[in-house]
């Protein structure tokens, strides 16, 4: 059935390991990979080291699916965020929601290294957790672009790659739905306990939905959508 093996662009957070475990739900072989690009991830890091170790433990397929990890160094990025910004586009950032390291195409970098990667390794399909639904703001994380991508990059390595963004339309809440239709309830526990999303790093207060500040865009994206699961658990798997 030609080339079932893909490599998942994993960070840690909430939506990589749900499209880590949708992708373990789908493909024979599967690799993740992950961008270190500063200290504010360091959290990131860990979370996404604790998933990988537990996931196996969920399903004999996945542990029989689950590859390598790898990790690349993208600290030029941290530099660019650091350095190159102006206080006023900080500022202007902040006022928008978005974190003040937001770093405009980060994921178009992200799917250059990941599609190389891949071509590496014999990987046809690329799993990312982005999502338009949730991060209008974002637009690396929407439909088009990541659309373009796949295109430019099977032009640019003349050879065929799948993007695939299974969250593309859902919500916070549905992407919870997501991960119990598709692991059931340990793998939705995996996700509130072992999952970062707080911008601020904030592994110290255990709330419902899991680790965070409470306060940050993250947490409140999280905490909500955690809560309209909880209202209407929709576990169908059939969200469009
Ligand atoms: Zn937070």
């Amino acid at each position: 059935m030609g080339n079932s093996r893909a490599l998942v662009l994993f960070s840690g957070g909430q939506d990589s390991t749900t499209a880590l475990a949708w992708a373990l739900d789908r493909f024979d072989a599967v690799e993740t990979v992950g961008f270190d690009y500063g200290q504010r991830h360091r959290i990131e890091m860990e979370c996404r080291e604790t998933i990988r170790a537990k996931l196996p433990g969920l399903s004999s397929r996945y542990a029989e699916r689950l590859g390598p990890d790898h990790v690349v160094d993208l600290k030029a990025l941290g530099a660019i965020s650091e350095t190159a910004l102006t206080r006023e586009t900080e500022i202007a950032f902040a006022e928008t929601g978005l974190p003040t390291t937001f770093v405009p195409g980060r994921n178009l970098i992200f799917l250059t290294f990941a599609a190389a990667l891949a071509y590496r390794r014999d990987l046809k399909h690329i799993v990312l957790g982005v999502c338009e639904t949730d991060y209008s703001g974002y637009p690396d994380c929407r439909d088009d672009t990541i659309k373009a991508m796949q295109v430019a990059l099977g032009l640019g390595l003349d050879r065929r790659l799948v993007l695939h963004a299974p969250l593309m339309w859902r919500d916070k809440a549905q992407t919870f739905a997501l991960a119990r239709a598709i692991g059931g309830k340990p793998l939705l526990d995996l996700v509130i306990e072992d999952s970062h999303s707080c911008y601020l790093g904030d592994r110290t207060t255990r709330h419902g939905w899991g680790y965070g500040c409470g306060h940050c865009p993250a947490c409140d994206l999280r905490s909500k959508g955690f809560a309209a699961y909880l209202a209407a658990p929709d576990d169908s798997g059939l969200i469009p």
